[in-house]
């Protein structure tokens, strides 16, 4: 070897040996930690993927500086319950999730979910700026087995067929089974066609998370339900968004937890995830919880006791464009009939659509429709074992962009309702405890460095129905995986997110 090769060889090790070493130093910050443990001031240092210091820190010759001008740092938050997942073929820099300080969504609900294998492949083929980790749905499996034929329960045969599909999503990484038991593609299921699909989950040590079965003229049935399911399968259990959606059980969210209290003075584990908004956005179809989408006095009873057509907007409606963002009682007002009429004629104009493009790859119709009151909300809110969630994507229902830095805004600074420490916390490592996610939602030597640098005096959520996609302001920057995604308002280019295992 001459010597110009060698001299060569050399400067090329220095420089590789001095990439591997490459560090981060975020110096200045208030740490909220995401354990719920006071904020302390200090530095966080990263490499590569993961934090491998916190306190107080002297800069190392390696170390690029950012100066966090003390403002908060904070691990970035989990959203247990999310519908981004579909947005990312036109927004692989996931800003809806970003501008919100979001770092890792939790996908695959309400009985519906993609195999993971394709949800790696997609992530590969089209690299997004969040992390993503799934469970499995229900009502998918029932589609792989039971086709077409879905308003009835599994056979036992067919349940054992599920199980066997869901086993090997459990090998492969997904968190656990959900389900969306009001849908009524798996309302027809039998409790213990659930009992068999969630032991084999709590086999793989999983977790269950279901939208269940009744949010409101049912809901104490279908709290039990799930209850009964933790309680034979032995497993975490998560109640999905929970809410109190009939009007006549308003202001009762404190008895709904001292029976979810008593269930885990039991043993068995339950939690929840909940959204600060007293509005849902789903289908029309679910303001007839008996399923009979043209029955009048089923209308009325929708009216009465369901929801606010006076404040509950239409924000998507493919049959005719020019009823989004109109309130029902509007649409009422301008057909010169009751609400309750008009809520049959939606549906059943939006199944007509449906039924002639049978293609038609989005929702055909959806409304965000005024249910809850904010009493119960807080108080679920409250809960020690409810943690923040979306159940959001963007557009429609300002949640998908707003509902994390809302909690930040309205809960804490407005309202002191919850600390500063117990709101991350329930943003971060309670969802990540509860979900089943290891490794993330702390700001620990050790975790993956997902990260939010966040004013708090100014952060909050712009979003509103009117503009569901206005960015929220404060968030001054997102770091996934030791990278930033989201920097001044925007995102950075960078695309670093994974798959989550379980
Ligand atoms: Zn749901």
């Amino acid at each position: 070897m001459n010597k110009t090769v060698l001299l060569f060889c050399l400067l090329t090790l220095g420089a590789l040996y001095a990439q591997a070493q490459r560090t981060t130093l975020i110096q200045r910050v208030r740490i909220v930690d995401g354990s719920g443990a006071a904020l302390v001031r200090g530095s966080v240092r990263i490499k590569d993927s993961v934090i491998v210091a916190v306190g107080q820190l002297q800069a190392l010759s390696s170390d690029s500086l950012i100066d966090g001008k003390d403002q908060v740092l904070a691990p970035g938050f989990i959203d247990t319950h999310s519908h981004h997942f579909g947005d990312y073929d036109d927004d692989p820099s996931a800003l809806a999730t970003n501008s919100q300080g979001i770092t890792t969504i939790v996908i695959g609900q309400d009985g519906s979910s993609y195999a993971v294998d394709t949800i790696r492949k997609l992530l590969k083929n089209n690299p997004v700026a969040v992390n993503v980790a799934t469970y499995t749905g229900h009502t998918t499996l029932r589609e792989q087995v039971l086709h077409n034929d879905l308003l009835r329960a599994a056979t036992e045969k067919e349940t054992v067929q599920m199980q066997n599909l869901l086993a090997q999503e459990m090998q492969k990484g997904s968190l656990g089974l959900s389900s969306g038991l009001e849908y009524e593609d798996a309302f027809y299921s039998s409790t213990q066609e659930v009992i068999e699909l969630a032991r084999t989950a709590a086999r793989y040590k999983g977790s269950y998370a279901s939208h269940i079965r009744s949010e409101d003229i049912t809901l104490d049935a279908a709290i039990e339900e799930i209850l009964t399911i933790g309680r034979i399968a032995k497993m975490p259990i998560q109640v999905s968004h929970i809410k109190i959606g009939l009007k006549d059980k308003w202001g009762t969210a404190r008895s709904i937890l001292d029976r979810l209290e008593k269930a885990r003075s039991e043993g068995i584990q339950v939690t929840a995830d909940v959204y600060p908004y007293d509005f849902w956005s789903s289908t029309l179809r679910v303001l007839f919880p008996k399923r009979d989408y043209s029955n009048l006095a089923s209308a009325e009873f929708a009216v009465a006791h369901l929801f606010d057509p006076n404040r509950s907007v239409l924000v998507r409606y493919a049959p005719e464009s020019s009823f989004v963002g109109k309130t029902v009682s509007a649409i009422a007002t301008q057909r010169n009939e009751p609400s309750s009429r008009t809520l049959i004629e939606l549906i059943e104009k939006a199944d007509s659509f449906k039924k002639a493009n049978p293609t038609y790859a989005y929702g055909v119709e959806a409304i965000a429709a005024k249910a809850m009151t904010e009493e119960d909300v807080t108080t679920f809110i409250e809960w020690p074992f409810a943690n923040i969630c979306s159940d959001g994507r963007s557009g429609g229902h300002p949640r998908g962009f707003g509902a994390f830095t809302k909690i930040l805004r309205q809960y804490v600074r407005e309202q002191h309702l919850l600390t500063l420490e117990e709101a991350v916390h329930k943003m971060t490592y309670l969802g990540a405890l509860h979900t089943g996610i290891k490794n993330r939602g702390l700001i620990k030597e050790g975790y993956y460095a997902d990260l939010v640098l966040l004013n708090p005096d100014t952060v909050a959520d712009r979003s509103s129905l009117g503009e569901p996609t206005a960015r929220s302001s404060g968030i001054t920057a997102v770091w996934i995986n030791g990278r930033i995604t989201y920097r001044e308002q925007k995102p950075s280019g960078e695309r670093p997110g994974v798959f989550v295992n379980r």
